[in-house]
């Protein structure tokens, strides 16, 4: 195949006249990004020759910098895997990584659609961002084990031409033809040895091959051919030694976060297995945190400094996915598979290691506070779906917790705290779930536990509905209750000064009013009955133990599962006004319409106070108005 045109697919084109068009103050993560990618392709090398040892050249793995300076050149080349024809119209043509796809992402939800340097400046941008710098980039390549080569030539403008051509030896090199010089000497000269050296050392130290450079015309410098980079994996060196910057560097090479990290951890394995880690938290939660399917960077995996994956999932539980790093074994095969890691003893070892070692420095954190706070808000759900993994401790996952709360309008708890609080004889941790805090914090549900001092939790995370369905562990020995289930009896005073017999009383004096008003929503609640639980309010939904809970039902029908309606309990509250009322109409007429006309807005009522709506907003809205009508 001779001479090709080819058109960049349309987000390469506004990728690419963002990168051409914007004023943009820090260029230099274009080397970054070419250093990382040849760095990329020799470790694909490394790999591929594991099973093919004769993939690997005679030459040792590099990556080699060489500048023009009179044609104004710079070119980054590795002998690395190389690209066939095939792959290097794919991948320098289209945006497959997920990486830009997300920058592009980010950059639509930015309000002026620009490319801010917060937005471009941490954020790999990949190849691409060669034309940030160069008018002119052409890419020569040759594909490891295959003939032949090919060339790619584009000015970043519509397209790229490609043709057959002739190279020596397997892998790529990447000319930039750079930007004239405005002459105003602002802009950083990429020609410039210093500069070069300084860009290296700044974001591409931890390389784990050596990046040499060359200088045309120029005398090979007395020392020979020095690495410019340390090349010292970060991981295995003394953590004494390893500047904070340089962690941060590591940790943007490894996730591709533009964010800083919130912290990290080293740690060693020592005994039967050696293995060491440097763990990170992220300050930010990634977009993709709970999409299952996209893939999570999280931990790659290394055996004896030889890069071996990316996203290693065997090493960490889901439940503490949101954890980068890198995990380096001494005694597992270079050619371990996934299949073979997920029975591996060492990686099983590692893993529950690594487990004790996050969780322990959470708890850790726990007693910085603002930081802890920060870490939750971002991961707490994540971290709460532990509970429902079945080999998690959960209780050292409830150490963990914090509860939005009655207790403090804005503050959150920890359970221990809680429990701290708890009332003389309590022995349930009271909580309530739903939507938002607010809607919890004025929901009736909550009325008599007020009154009568007994704090309540709230929980509004999707998560906490599966969790707390599912009969979770005690914590130091007390049950959790639903202040939404079953019937309430916080004792007498909380229903209005009577004792047992007057309750008893009270409900037989009600019990026809109830049947009556029951008969006339019958299709939406199992039973009406008078309220333990109610103070002001003259009503609300509860849950009979053992029912699943409208958001699990909800769940579950979302998940494509045929579930049965679910009916609740309508509660009245006997000390109302209201009911005292309706208890007159009803004495002297069973069969008053306004009955059931009540019954209903009740109902509707009490879904409005947990943040639901009724089956029927405007047939609600309207029978509330003639109400309003009749009362004025
Ligand atoms: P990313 O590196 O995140 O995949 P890039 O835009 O940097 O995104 O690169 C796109 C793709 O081009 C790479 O995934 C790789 O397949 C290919 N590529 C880029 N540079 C090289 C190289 N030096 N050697 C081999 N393949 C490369
Ligand atoms: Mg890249």
């Amino acid at each position: 195949m001779s001479t090709e045109q080819r058109e960049f697919q349309t987000e390469v084109k506004q990728l690419l006249h963002l990168m051409i068009h914007s004023l943009y103050s820090n260029r230099d993560v274009f080397l970054r990004e070419l250093i990382s990618n040849a760095s990329d392709a020799l470790d694909r090398l490394r790999f591929a020759a594991l099973t093919d040892s004769t993939l690997m050249p005679d030459e040792a793995l590099r990556i080699r910098l060489r500048v023009d300076p009179e044609a104004r050149t710079l070119s980054v080349e590795d002998n690395g895997i190389g690209m066939n024809r095939e792959e290097l119209v794919r991948d320098l043509g289209t945006i497959a990584r997920s990486g830009s796809a997300e920058f592009l992402q980010a950059l639509e939800q930015s309000q002026r659609n620009e490319l801010t340097p917060e937005l471009i400046g941490e954020f790999g941008v990949g190849f691409y961002s060669s034309f940030m710098v160069a008018d002119r980039v052409e890419v020569q390549t040759r594909k490891a084990g295959e003939a032949g080569g090919s060339d790619w030539e584009s000015s970043g403008v519509e397209g790229f031409r490609v043709e057959d051509a002739d190279r020596v030896n397997a892998g790529t090199t990447v000319t930039l033809h750079l930007k004239p010089a405005a002459g105003d000497g602002a802009e950083t000269n990429y020609c410039d040895e210093w500069v070069l050296r300084a860009i290296v050392k700044k974001y591409s130290d931890f390389v784990a091959y050596p990046i040499h450079l060359t200088i045309e015309g120029q005398d090979e410098p007395e020392a020979g051919d020095t690495p410019l980079n340390s090349m010292k994996a970060i991981w295995t060196r003394p953590p004494e030694e390893v500047s904070e910057e340089e962690y941060k560097e590591f940790y943007k090479h490894i996730s591709h976060d533009w964010n800083e990290p919130l912290l990290h951890v080293s740690t060693r394995i020592e005994g039967r297995f050696d293995a060491r880690a440097l763990l990170y938290l992220p300050s930010k939660a990634p977009f993709d945190l709970y999409h299952r399917e996209t893939a999570i960077r999280g931990i790659q995996l290394y055996v004896k400094r030889v890069f071996i994956m990316d996203e290693c999932r065997e090493l960490l539980p889901e439940y503490l996915r949101f954890v980068k790093g890198v995990v380096d074994a001494e005694d597992l095969s270079l050619n371990v598979s996934r299949e073979m890691l997920q029975q591996d003893r060492q990686i099983q070892s590692i893993r529950n290691h690594l487990v004790k070692k996050i969780l322990d420095t959470l708890v850790e954190l726990k007693q910085g506070e603002e930081k802890y706070l920060a870490f939750w808000t971002e991961f707490g759900p994540v971290l709460k779906e532990g509970l429902l993994h079945p080999d998690a401790k959960k209780e050292r996952i409830f150490d963990l917790m914090l509860c939005a709360t009655s207790h403090h309008r804005s503050r959150l708890t920890s359970l221990e705290d809680y429990v701290a609080r708890m009332k003389d004889g309590q022995d349930t941790l009271y909580y309530m779930t739903g939507p938002s805090r607010g809607v919890i914090a004025s929901s009736p549900h909550l009325e008599a536990f007020e009154e009568k001092g007994f704090e309540v939790l709230f929980f509004t995370d999707h998560v906490d509905e599966v969790w707390l369905e599912q009969h979770p562990p005690e914590f130091h020995g007390k049950k959790w209750q639903s202040v939404g289930r079953g019937e309430v009896d916080l004792g007498s005073e909380a229903e209005g000064g009577k004792g047992d017999e007057g309750r008893e009383e009270q409900k037989a004096g009600y019990s026809d009013l109830m049947a009556c008003l029951r008969a006339a929503i019958q299709d939406d609640v199992k039973e009406v009955r008078l309220s333990g639980r109610l103070t002001a309010s003259p009503a609300c939904l509860v849950l009979e133990e053992g029912d699943i809970s409208p958001k699990i039902e909800e769940m579950l029908r979302q998940a494509g599962q045929d579930v049965p309606k679910v009916k609740r309990v309508l509660e009245l509250n006997p000390s109302h006004p209201l009911l005292t009322r309706m208890r007159e109409v009803f004495e002297q007429d069973g069969t008053d319409p306004r009955l059931s006309e009540y019954a209903e807005l009740l109902y509707g009522q009490a879904l409005l106070a947990e943040g639901g709506r009724p089956a029927n907003p405007a047939e609600f809205s309207r029978k509330l108005t003639d109400l309003m009508v009749k009362a004025l």
